[in-house]
C-alpha cells in the first residue's frame, strides 16, 4: 500500500517534469527557426535626458512573433537563448539592427543594445560590434552596450580588457539593473562606467525615504565617478518628480513611453517633443 502511495506520487511528479522539459525543448527549436523565419524584432524605448527633457536615446528591446504564441517577452526567451547559445547570433542580429535603425535619426541620439554575459565569453564580441558600426556608419559614440554585472563574474581579466578596448573605439558602457546584484559597488572600481541605470526595484519604492536615500547615495557615485545615471521604471508623475530631486541625470518608464516599434521611434526621435515637461 505505502509502496504503491511512493509510485503514485513520483508517477504524479515525472510527467510533469517531462512536459516542462518537453515545452523547453520545442521552444528551443522554435527559436532556431524564428532568426531564420525573422520572427524576432526590436522595439525601442526612448530615454529622456532631465536636463532638456527630450530623448538622448532609445534602448533596443527584443521582441519575438511567435506564429502560435503570440509576442513572447524576452524575459521567457532570452534565459533559454543564453543556455542554448542561440543568444550569440541573436545578439549578433540585434546589434546589426540596432545600428542600422539608429544611423537614420537626428545625429545626437543613441542607440543602447543590451550584450548577455554568454556574448562576452565568445570571443567575436568586438568584431561583432566594430562590423555592426562600419556596415550602418553610425559613430562609436552614439553607441551604448548596456551589461549586468553576471558580465564580470566570469573571466574578469578578458572581459575588463574587451571593455577598455571597446570604449578605446568610443563605444559607451552601460551598467544595467544597478543594484540587484551582490557586490555591485567593486564593479564600479574595476571598469570606469559612462552610466549607471538604477533598477527600476528603486524607483518602485522611491516615496520611501531610505530607498531615495539609496537612490541619492548612488547619484553622488555617479557624479565622482563620472558615469550618468538613469531611472529606469519610472511608472507615474511623483516617481519622475522624486528623481529629478535626487539629481537622476536621465528617466526611462512606461510614464515617459513605451518600447516603440522602429517606424514610431523614428518618428519620436524626429518630433523632438518635449515629454517630460511635468
Ligand atoms: P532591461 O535591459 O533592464 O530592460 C528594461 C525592461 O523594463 C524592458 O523589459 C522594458 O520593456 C521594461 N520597462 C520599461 N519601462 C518600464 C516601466 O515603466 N515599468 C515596468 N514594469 N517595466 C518597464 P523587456 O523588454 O521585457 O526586457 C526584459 C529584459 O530582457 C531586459 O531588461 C534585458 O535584460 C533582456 N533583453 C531584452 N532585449 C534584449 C536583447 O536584445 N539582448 C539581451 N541579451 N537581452 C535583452
Ligand atoms: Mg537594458
Ligand atoms: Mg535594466
Ligand atoms: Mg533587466
Amino acid at each position: 500500500r505505502a509502496k504503491a502511495a511512493g509510485r503514485g506520487t513520483f508517477r504524479f511528479c515525472e510527467p510533469a517534469m517531462d512536459a516542462a522539459i518537453a515545452e523547453r525543448n520545442v521552444l528551443e527549436l522554435d527559436m532556431r527557426e524564428a532568426v531564420r523565419l525573422g520572427e524576432f524584432e526590436l522595439h525601442y524605448q526612448p530615454i529622456i535626458d532631465l536636463a532638456t527633457d527630450t530623448a538622448s536615446g532609445f534602448e533596443a528591446l527584443m521582441r519575438w512573433h511567435h506564429p502560435v504564441r503570440g509576442i513572447v517577452s524576452p524575459a521567457d526567451f532570452i534565459p533559454l537563448a543564453e543556455e542554448t547559445g542561440l543568444v550569440v547570433p541573436l545578439g549578433t542580429w540585434a546589434l546589426q539592427e540596432a545600428c542600422r535603425e539608429a544611423a537614420a535619426w537626428p545625429g545626437d541620439l543613441r542607440v543602447a543594445v543590451n550584450v548577455s554575459a554568454v556574448q562576452f565569453a565568445e570571443p567575436g564580441l568586438e568584431h561583432c560590434v566594430i562590423s555592426a558600426l562600419a556596415a550602418s556608419g553610425l559613430p562609436p559614440n552614439r553607441l551604448e552596450l548596456e551589461i549586468t554585472e553576471s558580465v564580470l563574474i566570469g573571466d574578469v581579466e578578458s572581459v575588463t580588457a574587451c571593455l577598455h578596448r571597446l570604449r578605446a573605439f568610443g563605444v559607451r558602457i552601460a551598467l544595467d539593473d544597478f543594484g540587484t546584484g551582490y557586490s555591485s559597488l567593486s564593479y564600479l572600481r574595476r571598469f570606469p562606467f559612462d552610466k549607471i541605470k538604477i533598477d527600476r526595484s528603486f524607483i518602485r519604492e522611491i516615496a520611501d525615504a531610505d530607498t531615495a536615500a539609496i537612490v541619492r547615495a548612488i547619484v553622488g557615485l555617479g557624479e565622482r565617478l563620472g558615469a550618468s545615471i538613469t531611472a529606469e521604471g519610472i511608472e507615474d508623475e511623483a516617481q519622475l518628480t522624486r528623481v529629478r530631486r535626487e539629481g537622476c541625470t536621465e528617466a526611462q518608464g512606461y510614464l515617459l513611453s513605451e518600447p516603440l516599434p522602429a517606424a514610431d521611434a523614428y518618428k519620436f526621435a524626429f518630433a523632438k517633443k518635449n515629454v517630460a515637461a511635468a
